[in-house]
């Protein structure tokens, strides 16, 4: 695995499309404009009280803030306002999102990989992870694993190699959408993996695609320089820049941005994310990414580098720089993996989190043998509850826990999520049909305890629905789902 191929070398050639980049050029310049960024955080280094609430009420009113307000916020120093910040995070996430988390599972399908981050255990020139490929037979029995469980989401992780290009990833979201057993199925499946030219994004498009994520990793040119070498396929930086512009233009209207916080100053990471977040804007009628993720640098085997990550982010700055987030672009989701401890998760996810993963296992192939394989593994998590303990704790705190795909399967994305989000009927469409895939998983999946405590939520929930009719309307098809109906929708 640590050398490459001649047939490698020639595959790798034909990836990059390097007008696929420039046409989204200004002036010759990408948008992680480092004079900007550095001078704004600069400008905005000793924030007075005022400013910081006069942008905390800007956020508030579900307005994108501006670089310098974003800027101000990371570099405020008063206690008293971050828990300011904190409270208004989860009022922004319940004006726009309601009291609701959508939950998903990670399914790593492959893990060969050409390139060499220092920070992944799949680089190629790692000898100690075992090199996995699932075959259909496989992702089947995977599939059947996650679903038995109550999943209904998926996002499908690949590394970067000729043996899972467009064509593998198509057919392999083919044989998970096909996997289907009683109610048990998969009904959204959203892609991680390397950038791909936009015919091949159209490729997913046609499949029917979820979300198409691509982090960034560092918006920094220097350290991506020094964490990516330059003669791989992930060395080159723009290509990934635009990876998501690339998707758009393709059809797959939602496109999840993120950073891997550890590589290098958290505060550029957030200031370049909002960056991003207005490009995508500004190319695309005012639709940004539908998903925002923060992982922070994990562990991995044999991986020295992530033993010393030269910017740590200690818990207290991931709850500020995730409150940050929330508070610059309110209609964004925005995922919290569990690659956090669950000590973590409690204290993040009122902040703004409107999307978590459970019951997480990332070593390839291993929900079916149901092990913890390190040496099968991109990372180490640390969240590794099942999926009804996470579901049975945000109960406690109140929380519904999604499974609805119903927005995707209508068309609801990109522009038209946006419109559904900004005209408040994420509470008229979006929290009763979460409220519905809930009911189904707690008759379907949940413990008598869960099930208990779930049913008495989701009545506190029908009767905080805005008018009767809606109450109703709700409150009968509920009634069939208790009668054994399944994905029933508005
Ligand atoms: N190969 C594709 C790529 O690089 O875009 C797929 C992505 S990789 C399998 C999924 C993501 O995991 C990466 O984009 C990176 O942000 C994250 N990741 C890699 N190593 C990590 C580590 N040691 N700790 C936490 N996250 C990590
Ligand atoms: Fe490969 Fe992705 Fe890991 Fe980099 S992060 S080594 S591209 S799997």
């Amino acid at each position: 695995m640590t050398e490459l191929s001649h047939a490698d070398r020639r595959w790798i050639d034909t990836v990059i499309k390097p007008d696929e980049v420039e046409k989204y050029l200004r002036n010759g310049r990408d948008f992680v404009d480092e004079e900007l960024i550095f001078g704004e955080l600069e400008a905005n280094r000793n924030p007075d009280d005022s400013r910081v609430r006069e942008i905390i009420a800007k956020s508030l009113e579900l307005e994108r803030l501006d670089p310098s307000e974003t800027a101000a916020l990371l570099n405020c120093r008063n206690d008293e306002l971050w828990n300011e910040m904190f409270t208004a995070g989860l009022e922004i996430k319940r004006k726009v999102y309601g009291r609701r988390i959508v939950f998903f599972a990670p399914l790593y399908i492959s893990n060969y990989c050409v390139n060499n981050c220092a920070y992944c255990a799949f680089r190629r020139e790692n000898t100690a992870v075992e090199r996995v490929r699932l075959t259909d037979e496989q992702i089947r029995d995977e599939v059947r694993a996650l679903t038995a469980r109550g999943h209904k989401r998926l996002i499908m992780v690949y590394g970067e190699h000729p043996t899972s290009g467009v064509d593998f990833i198509a057919d392999t979201l083919k044989v998970v959408y096909a996997t289907k057993s009683g109610h048990n199925e998969i009904r959204r499946a959203n892609v991680n993996a390397a950038p791909l030219c936009t015919d091949d994004l159209r490729k997913l498009a046609e499949v029917g695609i979820g979300t198409f994520q691509v982090f960034q990793e560092t918006y920094h040119h220097e350290t991506y320089r020094k964490v990516h070498p330059p003669d791989t396929l992930k060395g080159n930086m723009l290509w990934r820049l635009y990876s998501l512009h690339r998707a758009m233009d393709a059809g797959v209207d939602d496109v999840g941005i993120g950073a891997l916080f550890g590589l290098y100053d958290y505060r550029f990471e957030v200031m370049a994310l909002l960056l991003h977040t207005m490009d995508l804007e500004e190319h695309f009628g005012g639709v940004g990414p539908h998903t925002i993720s923060f992982p922070r640098l994990e562990p991995a085997v044999n991986t020295p580098f992530t033993g010393n990550p030269a910017h740590v982010v200690d818990d207290e700055t991931f709850k500020k720089l995730v409150a940050v987030i929330r508070l610059s672009v309110p209609y964004t989701g925005m995922i919290l993996t569990a690659r956090e401890p669950e000590k973590v998760r409690r204290d993040v996810i009122p902040v703004g989190i409107t999307q978590l993963d459970a019951g997480s296992n990332i070593g390839v192939g291993c929900y079916s043998t149901d092990e913890r394989e390190d040496e099968k593994e991109q990372f180490s998590l640390s969240d590794t509850r099942s999926l009804e303990e996470v579901i049975s704790d945000l109960v406690d705190l109140g929380m519904i826990t999604s499974f609805c795909t119903a927005g995707y399967r209508c068309g609801r994305t990109g522009h038209y999520f946006m419109d559904v989000a900004k005209s408040g009927k994420v509470h008229t469409l979006c929290m009763p049909n979460a409220i519905l895939t809930f009911a189904e998983y707690l008759d379907d999946y949940a413990s008598p305890e869960t099930r208990r405590k779930g049913w008495e939520l989701i009545r506190k929930e029908l009767s905080n629905l805005p008018g009767e009719e809606l109450r109703n309307k709700v409150a009968g098809l509920l009634e069939r789902v208790r009668e054994g109906e399944r994905d029933i929708y508005l």
